[in-house]
């Protein structure tokens, strides 16, 4: 091998050393933060049996842009009055929107689960997304994107929720908090969600999602953070805290992915 070549090995592999630090680096701190919350909130209970995929997914389409308990009643007007996809595919969009409506952007979202409810049934026979169950996290993310008014965030919790695969979905708090702590230099979910998972320890995507999305809607908010009641304050790197907020805050831990059946 020449000089020149050896050089160029050389700077490889200290590329390489370098990229595997930052990595254990990444790696320690989600450990951290999953451990401090864990501390604050416990571990998150999940249900004994996990929500069938296409549930999830439904489920989730409608939460975008809502509250939880808002999503949860257009999920039950869907769910609970036909109890069966097939009836609600045959249903006009118009129905669908005015079924979810409590949930918002009727439209979009009937035109989505419309969309989607009648594609799976035309390349698959039936409704259902049991094929997934043996695919890996790859594959599935990219199955599901596939169909309009579904990305990365609802194809992840899918994964998280309903496969348990150790996979964090992206949302605004998860991106807001893990680029406030120190964990993400990122400008988009979908880039947070590639170095979340690229990085995550096993078996904690379910306690260190679930619990971020606590802290950032009571204590971590977009606005105004209220860092002095806050248990990451010690390891966060955000030059903006604020600690002159309310300590009695009233909490809502009704998370609707983990509620579904
Ligand atoms: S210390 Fe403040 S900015 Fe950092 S995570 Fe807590 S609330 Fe958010």
């Amino acid at each position: 091998m020449g000089k020149e070549n050896l050089f160029d090995l050389e700077i490889i592999i200290f590329v390489k050393v370098l990229l595997t630090l930052y990595m254990n680096e990444i790696k320690k701190k989600i450990s951290l933060v999953n451990k401090l919350l864990v501390k604050k909130y416990g571990i998150p209970p999940r249900l004994k049996v996990p929500p069938e995929p296409v549930d999830l997914l439904i489920a989730t389409i409608l939460s975008q842009n809502t509250n939880d308990k808002n999503s949860y009643k257009a999920f039950q007007n869907l769910k609970g009055k036909y109890n069966d996809w097939n009836l609600v595919e045959k249903l006009p969009q118009q129905k669908i929107e005015n079924l979810i409506k409590t949930a918002g952007l009727g439209k979009q979202k009937s035109f989505a689960i419309k969309q989607f409810l009648s594609s799976l049934k035309k390349e698959k026979g039936k409704i259902s997304l049991d094929h997934l169950k043996e695919m890996n996290d790859g594959y599935i993310i990219s199955e599901l994107t596939k169909y309009n008014g579904i990305g990365v965030k609802t194809a992840s919790c899918v994964l998280l929720f309903s496969l348990r695969r150790n996979i964090c979905p992206v949302d605004t708090h998860v991106h807001r908090i893990t680029n406030r702590v120190g964990i993400a230099d990122t400008n988009t979910p979908d880039k947070t969600f590639t170095l979340l998972n690229e990085n995550m320890p096993d078996d904690i995507a379910h306690s260190f999602h679930t619990n971020l999305i606590r802290l950032g809607r009571g204590i971590c908010k977009p606005a105004k953070p209220n860092c002095g009641i806050c248990p990451l304050q010690k390891v966060c790197s955000y030059e903006n805290k604020l600690f002159n907020g309310n300590s009695n805050y009233k909490e809502n831990n009704f998370l609707l992915l983990d509620t579904i059946k």
